[in-house]
């Protein structure tokens, strides 16, 4: 968070969360080549929507971009696996799981590349604290964040999210763009 990266926003979601902060249903049509064109800088953050979504050319843009050397960044819900060989070319991996979905910890977190950031708050698929507390002292708690729900730039959960993560002994995660661009 904070350093500067392309953000490559792929299209299409296969979850509706309350208060998504992205259009998630407008698109543009390019190639992974054209794409990698467009990327300034060392640094790639591939985001959504849902990335893994469009699996074929999500793995030939990540193979283009590991030939480039760039540094890899990507950011699922979890619901899908990535190819291991594909896995191992991801610089980070941040998965954030929704409360409710099909998700699969122990494999995810399996992954040293992998980080799980769990979201509290007010919206259906956010994370009660109480089931927190049970799932995250089996999890690498290194690798485990906690961030506050939040669409204003007054982010009125991020003390309770910064308390939980102290007593669960993890990480805490601002949102950055929010306090910043404002949505
Ligand atoms: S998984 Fe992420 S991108 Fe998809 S609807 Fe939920 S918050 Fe939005």
């Amino acid at each position: 968070m904070g350093r500067p990266a392309t953000f490559v926003r792929l299209a299409g979601c296969n979850l509706r969360c309350e208060g998504c902060d992205t259009p998630i249903d407008r698109w543009e049509e390019m190639q992974s080549e054209a794409v990698l064109k467009e990327i300034v800088g060392d640094r790639v953050v591939i985001t959504g929507g849902e990335p893994t979504l469009q699996m074929d050319e999500l793995l030939g843009l990540i193979s283009l971009l590991h030939e480039a050397e760039k540094e890899i960044h990507i950011e699922t819900n979890g619901l899908q696996p990535i190819p291991e060989g594909i896995l191992k070319m991801i610089d980070c991996i941040v998965v954030s799981p929704k409360q409710g979905s099909d998700i699969d910890l122990d494999y995810w977190s399996a992954h040293k590349n992998v980080h799980l950031k769990f979201v509290i708050g007010p919206a259906p698929w956010c994370w009660p604290p109480g089931i927190l507390r049970e799932i995250v002292p089996s999890l690498p708690r290194e690798r485990v964040w906690i961030m506050a729900f939040g669409v204003g730039p007054e982010l009125k959960g991020s003390r309770g999210a910064w308390d939980l993560a102290m007593r669960l002994g993890c990480n805490y995660s601002d949102r950055l763009h929010i306090r910043v661009g404002g949505r």
